[in-house]
């Protein structure tokens, strides 16, 4: 995965579209201080461990003024990596727990 500034592009992406939003600005984006949180398993990680970070993740998620506006763009743009993204995991929604 590639990664801009030690971010995921994606987590630039969003800081971006939030910043857009009209009468919203947001400071840091919880996904920006534990990107590791987010991430997809790692090569060789342990299953409950990766069901540990998403769901530590998706905590971070709900309380995230970005939400909604995140979801939004959840949407319509692709999560082919499985990352926590908008405060869903893919691992955690196939019931991989
Ligand atoms: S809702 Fe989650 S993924 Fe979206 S900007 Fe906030 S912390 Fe990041």
């Amino acid at each position: 995965m590639s990664e801009h500034d030690g971010h995921p592009e994606w987590v630039d992406l969003m800081e971006v579209v939030l910043r857009g939003q009209p009468k919203f600005d947001v400071g840091p984006l919880p996904c920006q201080n534990r990107p590791d949180l987010f991430d997809p398993q790692d090569w060789g990680e342990p299953h409950e461990a990766v069901v540990r970070r998403h769901r530590a993740a998706v905590t971070l998620c709900k309380s995230c003024p970005g939400l909604d506006q995140c979801a939004e763009l959840s949407k319509v743009e692709p999560n082919p990596h499985s990352m926590v993204w908008a405060g869903r995991s893919p691992v955690l929604d196939r019931g991989e727990t």
